[in-house]
């Protein structure tokens, strides 16, 4: 069974044919975001996208009558999205009935609207009661038991990322306007990066006497303010004292957020995806030693071992995601 799928993101729209756990006849599209057009029009120009990218794939597969679709931002049960920073910037004025309007312009289709991360989270089921994380420029979670995705019918779950990380008290706002000091400000590629700027700069610390000593600061010509997210992933898998000590600092909110999920559902495997954590060896090291060193009640320390896992290193979750859930 041929299936269409799309991935929405931030920047572009990733549309293919799905069938039998393969993508095939892969497309990029350029993403309407706020930067350009306001909420209505996003909304029309992502629906008039959609169709057309459907249509022209459904000329070349004429017996292709599946439609699904996932979304960077919360999804209710019936296709409704909630909004998408990344898309829409601030709150939506109004609801975006995505699968309702696809579905009134694909009256012969069955289409399918999920969130992106939910979508992801088909392609690892199988394999017994798991949670994934994503951390990238945020962090986001899923957690699936007995094959099934938990969210509420709002799509409101797996915001561990808007978490205020306990016994942190940097003052660092967040995208969410919620407070402070959130897991997904400090424990995501966008976060380590803001904690290296900042310890950087404060030269009478630790922190700060070992950005002077670090290849970073050469880097750098002395300015922690130029300190990319990707410098520091390949400084501290090089060894770099400075980007290993802020890894070592980020990544504890996010170890005790996955000790305590852990125990409170007994989660035996946390697969990680996300672009920063997959393209540093070190962060991935430091957040099991965070998680070791911490401890978790009820599991042995080879389970903890056993416990954190990497995900596919490629681009292709929501879109084979998005397959699977509508095939199974
Ligand atoms: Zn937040």
């Amino acid at each position: 069974m041929k299936i269409c799928v799309c991935d929405i993101g931030g920047t572009n729209f990733r549309m293919a044919v799905f069938e039998n756990g393969s993508l095939y006849d892969v497309k990029k599209i350029k993403t309407p975001n706020f930067y350009l057009y306001n909420e209505k029009e996003i909304k029309r120009l992502i629906v008039d996208a959609l169709i057309s990218g459907f249509t022209e794939k459904k000329n070349i597969y004429t017996d292709m009558n599946r439609f699904s679709v996932c979304f960077p931002g919360p999804v209710t049960q019936e296709g409704e999205v909630l909004g998408s920073s990344v898309i829409f910037g601030t709150t939506l004025k109004e609801r975006f009935f995505l699968k309702r309007e696809l579905e009134e312009r694909l009256p012969d289709v069955t289409v399918s609207v999920m969130n992106d991360l939910t979508a992801a989270a088909y392609r690892y089921m199988g394999n017994g009661n798991f949670c994934l994380i994503t951390v990238s420029s945020g962090i986001g979670n899923k957690v699936c038991i007995d094959d099934r995705v938990i969210i509420d019918p709002e799509g409101r779950t797996g915001e561990i990322g808007h978490y205020s990380a306990d016994g942190i008290e940097l003052g660092i706002e967040c995208t969410c306007g919620t407070g402070k000091d959130h897991v997904g400000m400090i424990a995501s590629g966008r976060g380590v990066e803001l904690i290296a700027r900042r310890f950087g700069s404060e030269k009478e610390t630790e922190a700060g006497k070992l950005f002077l000593k670090s290849a970073l600061y050469v880097g750098c010509c002395g300015d922690s303010l130029q300190i990319t997210a990707e410098m520091l992933a390949r400084a501290a898998d090089n060894g770099d004292v400075f980007s290993r000590y802020v890894i070592d600092f980020c990544t504890k909110p996010l170890a005790s957020e996955i000790c305590l999920l852990a125990i409170a559902m007994h989660i035996p495997k946390f697969i990680i995806i996300g672009g920063f954590a997959l393209h540093c060896e070190y962060y991935m090291e430091a957040l099991v030693r965070n998680i070791k060193e911490k401890g978790i009640y009820n599991f042995t320390d080879t389970e903890i071992e056993k416990m954190i896992v990497c995900g596919v290193r490629d681009d292709d979750h929501g879109l084979i995601g998005a397959g699977i859930a509508v095939a199974i």
